[in-house]
């Protein structure tokens, strides 16, 4: 059977499980390419299976030779119309490259928040991962949360605070750009979005780690955030999902009070704009991508998330090129947001119109790559495009 791109709206309604294969082993290669250095070596990551979780993943595995458990939620092949998701397949690839160079590569599939989902990791930790974690690695970007101690299931929402926000977004399936008006968060959405994407179950994946006496000395944990240039700021970091990132940096404060005895360290690390099934649902921020990559690109700075993780991890987290700002944050979102890259996205954001926005003039057809690659499509180094159910069905993460 052929597997081809569908798309819906900015939605990917199909993959290529090979292709996700080359991507994966294309996000090693480039791992390795930069050598080896001296990072974690018994690595939790939260939400492994996609972009930022997954690059962190490979780099800690392929850079640092790390032992790795990843939880995602993700679904396997049901028939032939639904192959299932992209991560899910990243998730057995991953494993099986890391299982070739003797790594231990353990994949949970299942909610991240409950309670459940963190008694079964830590068993496993205890029973068979060396009773200890040195980094866990919260990359969780979800759509809703069930708080297992009161029960309650909350949502999150993109939105804005206090206003109404229009602004131009690009649709993928029709290659149009199209003005998207988004109505401001209820109190109720605001609420819900701190609770899905603040960092409260990232507090208590930390103290149940804790308490099980899972965390090494010297222990150190991340969350991953976004603030963005003035453009971005009313749906984002003045919106809900920044009121909820606010939240993230007080958890931050209080789990690096929890793990001080451990010599721990807890930090959110800002990261840059990349291309990610989350990030081009988000008004504006598809329009801005194409020209941030233009510029990006031509100061030969633009990253995919493998080389932003991987920079992140060999040269901050472990190494010593960490940038903090004022609140302790770790800002390797600075080449993004320079004065001189971000004067050039604004001077080129102004000159887009539906007509020029696919030509040279930006990087379009890039950020429409990088998301195809997202799917397992347009892979470099993929030329499988043939798929057999059964054999995809056999396939277990
Ligand atoms: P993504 O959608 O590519 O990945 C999300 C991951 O979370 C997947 O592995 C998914 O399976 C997992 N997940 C979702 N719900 C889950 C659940 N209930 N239980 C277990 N796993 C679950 O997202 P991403 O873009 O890589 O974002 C990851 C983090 O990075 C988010 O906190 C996001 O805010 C942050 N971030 C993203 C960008 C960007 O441009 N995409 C920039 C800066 C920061």
């Amino acid at each position: 059977m052929k597997v081809e791109m569908k798309l819906k709206g900015n939605m990917a309604r199909s993959v290529n499980p090979y292709g996700c294969k080359q991507e994966v082993l294309n996000q090693i290669n480039y791992v390795k390419a930069e050598g080896d250095y001296e990072g974690p070596k018994k690595v939790l990551v939260l939400g492994a299976s996609s972009s930022y979780g997954l690059a962190s993943r490979i780099t800690a595995a392929f850079g640092s030779h790390a032992d790795t458990i990843g939880v995602s939620f993700e679904r396997g092949p049901k028939d032939e119309s639904m192959l299932g998701t992209a991560g899910w397949y990243n998730n057995i690839f991953f494993r099986e490259f890391a299982e070739q160079e003797g790594l231990i590569a353990k994949n949970f599939i299942g909610d991240a928040f409950s309670l459940e989902m963190k008694e079964e990791v830590i068993k496993y930790i205890k029973e068979s991962f060396g009773g200890k974690v040195d980094m866990l690695v919260y990359s969780l970007a979800a759509p809703k949360r069930t708080d297992y101690k009161t029960g309650i299931t909350y949502s999150s929402a993109l939105k804005p605070i206090g206003q109404e926000v229009s602004g131009e977004n690009i649709n993928l399936e029709k290659e149009e750009l199209f003005t998207q008006v988004v109505e401001p968060a209820t109190e109720e959405e605001i609420e819900g979005t701190v609770k899905v994407m603040g960092g409260e179950d990232w507090e208590w994946w930390i103290e149940l780690l804790k308490e099980a006496d899972c965390l090494a000395e010297g222990f150190k944990t991340v969350l991953y955030s976004y603030i963005g240039p003035k453009v971005t700021h009313a749906f984002y970091h003045d919106g809900s999902l920044g009121v909820a990132k606010e939240q993230a940096e007080e958890s931050s404060k209080r789990i690096n009070e929890n793990i001080r005895e451990l010599n721990g360290q807890s930090l959110i690390c800002v990261s840059k704009a990349v291309t990610t099934k989350a990030s081009v649902v988000i008004p504006i921020l598809p329009k801005y991508l194409i020209c941030l990559y233009k510029v990006m690109k031509e100061q030969g700075i633009h990253e995919t998330p493998i080389m932003h993780k991987d920079r992140i991890f060999r040269t901050m987290l472990y190494g010593n090129e960490a940038n903090y700002d004022e609140k302790g944050r770790l800002r390797p979102d600075s080449w993004e947001l320079s004065d001189d890259v971000q004067r050039k996205v604004n001077d080129l954001m102004a000159q887009l119109t539906p007509q020029n926005f696919k030509s040279d003039l930006t990087e379009y057809q890039l950020f429409k790559k990088e998301f195809f690659n997202l799917n397992g499509f347009e892979v470099e180094g993929n030329t499988i495009n043939e798929v057999d159910f059964e054999t995809l069905k056999a396939m277990k993460p």
